[in-house]
């Protein structure tokens, strides 16, 4: 019997894929290297962690474990609705807004069609676009940065999505409110357009678009947003969209009945109430992505401008070499070559103190290097 059989009677796409890799979780380099007192500045999350109004959401969850979570998640969305001034026809939930990504992916994309994205775009993209069969078109960057006008010469009758993230993640790069637009305007309407937001509430600029409000005019936009970012929330999985109800019916068709957990919907309805805590988190960010360009700019290093909780450095050497460099200091950071930036470490935006600590551990490493 010949063992891997079974192995070649697979979706040749998935079977091509590299494995995601994700952040290094703090307890592995503990259990690596031996060494305590670990910061991680490696998945965007927020370092404060959610607030206590979540918390007390969340242990209020754990009498009623045995049961389903509601599959409708009729109060988060009622609350999102409210929150956003859209109807909750036009939501879909999703355990992380990945899962929202790969369910848009699958209801538009069928083999023999082309979903087009951004070269060092958000590798969730390409996942779902695999796996659902589809062609991936990439469009080279522009100074970092999705090239629109390019994405519109890439369209063709075999484009059935567009991928943008605005920011997008590892660059931190953006396209303004004008821009987009203008895009929007030229894009088919039979073709989706994914407008990835999941860092919208740390953004402070006047030409950032708010996806939204764009979709009276561009039924065929998407928005997803996510709890994972600001609301402190990565571990509980949480995101959702918001486009026409029309699409939101389709997407939820796809959609596992209980996709989003009872803490996720409690904790989701809690975040959105809490305010403040967004309000002194984005206050935070703004300080801590000041110091950390500034650091990095001191130590004669060039960084990609970003309006995210990250920042994407040019270590002036092989990033993942640098990565682990700091690793040994105890400092885990985001090699991000895999997405096409082998001089770069994309840094996440700490509290005071674990930036420092960076900069501290990232100047030492550039020190070692060049003795
Ligand atoms: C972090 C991130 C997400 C969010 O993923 P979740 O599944 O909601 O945790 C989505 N898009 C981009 C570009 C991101 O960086």
């Amino acid at each position: 019997m010949n063992k891997t059989t079974g192995l070649a009677n697979v979706h040749q796409g998935i079977a091509g894929l590299n494995p995601y890799v994700p952040g290094k979780p703090i307890d592995e380099l503990t259990r690596e290297l031996g060494i305590a007192d670990i910061i991680k500045l490696a998945s965007n999350e927020n370092p404060r962690g959610p607030g206590p109004i979540v918390m007390q959401a969340l242990d209020s969850v754990r009498g009623d474990l045995s049961r389903y979570p509601d599959g409708s998640g009729y109060l988060l969305k009622e609350s999102l609705a409210s929150r956003l001034e859209v109807d909750t026809s036009q939501i879909t939930l999703g355990n992380g807004s990945n899962d929202v990504l790969d369910l848009v992916t699958r209801v538009s994309v069928e083999p023999g069609y082309e979903a087009i994205i951004s070269e060092h775009s958000f590798v969730v993209y390409r996942l779902a676009t695999t796996c659902a069969g589809g062609t991936l078109v990439t469009v080279p960057a522009k100074d970092y940065g999705t090239d629109l006008e390019g994405m519109l010469g890439a369209i063709t009758e075999k484009t059935r999505i567009i991928f943008i993230a605005n920011p997008n993640n590892p660059t931190g790069t953006w396209v303004a409110q004008t821009e987009l637009a203008n895009f929007l305007r030229q894009v088919p309407n039979n073709v989706w357009v994914v407008l990835d937001e999941a860092y919208f509430e740390y953004i402070d600029e006047p030409d950032y678009p708010n996806g939204i409000e764009l979709m009276a005019d561009h039924p065929n936009l998407i928005v997803t947003r996510t709890f994972s970012k600001i609301h402190g929330l990565a571990s509980v999985r949480l995101g959702y969209s918001i486009s026409s109800p029309e699409m939101a019916d389709l997407v939820n068709r796809a959609r596992q009945p209980f996709n989003c957990s009872s803490f996720a919907l409690a904790a989701g309805v809690a975040a959105i109430a809490d305010t403040d805590f967004v309000a002194t988190s984005l206050a935070l960010n703004q300080e801590g992505l000041t110091q950390l360009t500034q650091g990095v700019a001191a130590l004669g290093c060039d960084y990609i401008p970003s309006v995210g909780n990250f920042v994407s450095i040019d270590c002036g050497g092989p990033g993942p070499e640098t990565f682990d460099a700091l690793l040994h200091k105890g400092v885990i950071t985001r090699p991000v070559a895999e997405y096409g930036l082998p001089r770069h470490l994309r840094v996440s935006v700490g509290l005071e103190a674990e930036n420092e600590r960076f900069l501290d551990a990232f100047k030492a490493v550039l020190n070692e290097r060049e003795g």
